[in-house]
């Protein structure tokens, strides 16, 4: 099920979520349900990804904390 909520990532916030460089959002994966920090060694496609501005925003939405990186801010 996808969950549609945040917003659209920029190319400069894709480039930066690549690149592991800290950005302060929450980055929501519509595919999966999860949310994750920065850099996750998950590496969700752009397509898939949303961008969001807190943890409490992306778990009010419905979206869960990655296992992996442990989720957004
Ligand atoms: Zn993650």
């Amino acid at each position: 099920m996808r969950i549609e909520a945040g917003r659209q990532v920029s190319d400069a916030e894709w480039a930066a979520f690549q690149a592991g460089e800290p950005t302060g959002l929450v980055w929501a994966v519509t595919t999966t349900g999860i949310h994750c920090r920065d850099g996750c060694p998950g590496r969700p496609l752009r397509q898939n990804l949303r961008a969001m501005d807190s943890r409490a925003a992306a778990e009010a939405a419905g979206f869960r904390a990655c296992r992996r990186c442990g989720g957004g801010a």
